[in-house]
C-alpha cells in the first residue's frame, strides 16, 4: 500500500468514520441478490394476500415467534405486531417470554441488537435451558439516521482528543439507547451509562455523581433538553463536531468549562419541527397545547406546554379530557394512530410537511411476509448478532441504567 493511500485511510477512519450508512449502500451490504429476487416477487402480491400469509405462520409458529411493532411503525405491519411499545420496553417485554424462539423486530437496527443483548442476556439463556432467541430484523437497511451520525470509530476519537485537555477518568459517557451497540458498550467500558428518553434527567444526574463531566451521544438535542432542565447553562455544553479537525471544533477554553459536551447528532425526523409551526397552530387554533419529544431541537422543546418521551405523549392524550386540542410534534405514524384512536380530543400534527421515520417506513408487509414465511422454511434470513464482547459491555451499561430510579 503507498504511503498516500495509508494516510488516506487514516484520516478517513480518524476523522470522517465508516461512510454513512444510507439506505441504499445498506440495500447492497445486506441482501443477497437471491434475496433481492425473493423479495421482489413478494412485492407483486395485493395486502389481503399478504395479510392472509403472515396470519397463516404466526398461526403455525405460535408462541415461539413474537413480532414487536415500534410506535412509529405504519399501521398495516402493527396490526400484525404481538406487542407494541417503544424500543427499550419492547426489548424487555419480549426478554420475558420463556417460549419464544424467534423475535421478529418491526423497527430500526439499534432496536434489534438492544432485543439481542436482553433476550439473550446470560441469565434469560439459563432459563432456557442454553437456547438463545434469534432476533430478525425484516429490511436489513432500516437504520437510524440519529445513531447513524455517530460511528464508534468518530466517538473513540473524540474521546482520545479530548483526554488531551481534561482527564477523562472524570468525564462519563452516556449514551441515548438510539445508538449502535458498540456505543452502549464504550460506556460500558468507560463507566458511563445508557439512557431513554424518560430517564435521561435521572441517568444525567446519576453521571454527575460520579464525574465531573458528561459526553452525550449520540442527540445533541436530548442532551442538551435534558442539561436545561437540571440548569446547566447552554455556554456549559459545546457541540462536538466530528468532522471539525480539532477538539470538535470547540477551543481548549470551552472545553474546559464544559459540563456536558454534546455530539453533533439529531433524529432527522424530529429535527424538522419549527418554532414557526408552533406560532402558526397557536394562532390558528387558539387554546391549542403543544405536546413534543425531546429530540426536538431547544427552539420548539422551550415553547411546548408538554415534553416527553413517546410513553409520555401517549399517556398525556389517553388522560386528557374529552375536548382537548393538541398540536404533536414526534413522528406522524404515531400522531396519526393516536387521532384515530382518540375521537373525542382535537389532534393536529405539528408540522405542515410530512414528518416521518423513512428508514422504519422499510418495513413493510412484502418484507415482513418474506422473512416469516423463509422462518417457517427453516431459512433464517436477516439475523442481528451483537457480538459476544460488544453485548457484554452494552449490557453492563444497560444494567447500570436500570438501577438508576
Ligand atoms: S424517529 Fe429518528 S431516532 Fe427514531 S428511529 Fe427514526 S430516525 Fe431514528
Amino acid at each position: 500500500m503507498s504511503i498516500a493511500l495509508l494516510l488516506f485511510c487514516f484520516y478517513k477512519l480518524r476523522y470522517l468514520g465508516p461512510n454513512p450508512l444510507t439506505t441504499d449502500n445498506l440495500v447492497t451490504l445486506s441482501e443477497s441478490p437471491s434475496a433481492v429476487h425473493e423479495l421482489a416477487l413478494y412485492k407483486t402480491l395485493e395486502p389481503g394476500e399478504l395479510n392472509q400469509r403472515i396470519a397463516a405462520v404466526r398461526e403455525l409458529l405460535g408462541d415461539s415467534l413474537l413480532i414487536l411493532g415500534h410506535h412509529y411503525q405504519q399501521d398495516e405491519v402493527i396490526e400484525h405486531s404481538d406487542l407494541r411499545g417503544d424500543s427499550y420496553k419492547l426489548s424487555q417485554m419480549a426478554a420475558e417470554s420463556k417460549a419464544c424462539k424467534t423475535i421478529v423486530f418491526c423497527g430500526v437496527h439499534f432496536m434489534a441488537e438492544t432485543a439481542d443483548i436482553l433476550a439473550n442476556h446470560p441469565d434469560k439463556v439459563q432459563q432456557r435451558d442454553g437456547r438463545r432467541v434469534s432476533v430478525l430484523l425484516p429490511d436489513l437497511a432500516a437504520g437510524c439516521s440519529m445513531a447513524d451520525m455517530a460511528a464508534i470509530a468518530q466517538v473513540e476519537a473524540a474521546w482520545a482528543d479530548m483526554s488531551e485537555v481534561i482527564d477523562t477518568e472524570q468525564v462519563i459517557p452516556v449514551t441515548y439507547v438510539n445508538s449502535a451497540a458498540s456505543l452502549k458498550a464504550f460506556c460500558g467500558r468507560h463507566g458511563g451509562i445508557v439512557c431513554t428518553s424518560s430517564n435521561a434527567k435521572a441517568v444525567i444526574e446519576w453521571a454527575f455523581e460520579r464525574g465531573q463531566r458528561v459526553f452525550f451521544f449520540p442527540d445533541q438535542h436530548l442532551g442538551r433538553n435534558t442539561a436545561l432542565e437540571l440548569e446547566i447553562e447552554e455556554s456549559e455544553m459545546p457541540v462536538w463536531d466530528p468532522y471539525a479537525l480539532d477538539l470538535g471544533g470547540n477551543t481548549e477554553e470551552a472545553i474546559h468549562a464544559s459540563r456536558v459536551i454534546l455530539w453533533k447528532g439529531h433524529c432527522s425526523v424530529h429535527q424538522m419541527f419549527r418554532p414557526e409551526h408552533v406560532e402558526s397552530l397557536r394562532t390558528q387554533h387558539p387554546g391549542i397545547k403543544i405536546l413534543v419529544h425531546p429530540e426536538c431541537p431547544r427552539s420548539v422543546n422551550d415553547l411546548a406546554d408538554v415534553s416527553g418521551s413517546t410513553g409520555k405523549i401517549i399517556d398525556t392524550v389517553q388522560n386528557s379530557p374529552a375536548g382537548t386540542k393538541w398540536a404533536i410534534g414526534t413522528e406522524l405514524h404515531l400522531v396519526n394512530r393516536l387521532k384515530a384512536e382518540h375521537p373525542e380530543q382535537e389532534i393536529h400534527f405539528l408540522s405542515p410537511v410530512v414528518c416521518m421515520c423513512a428508514t422504519m417506513y422499510r418495513i413493510d408487509l412484502p418484507h415482513l411476509c418474506w422473512t416469516l414465511e423463509n422462518l417457517r422454511d427453516g431459512s433464517v434470513v436477516n439475523e442481528i448478532n451483537v457480538d459476544a464482547e460488544t453485548g457484554k459491555w452494552s449490557l453492563i451499561a444497560l444494567e447500570r441504567m436500570l438501577a438508576v430510579h
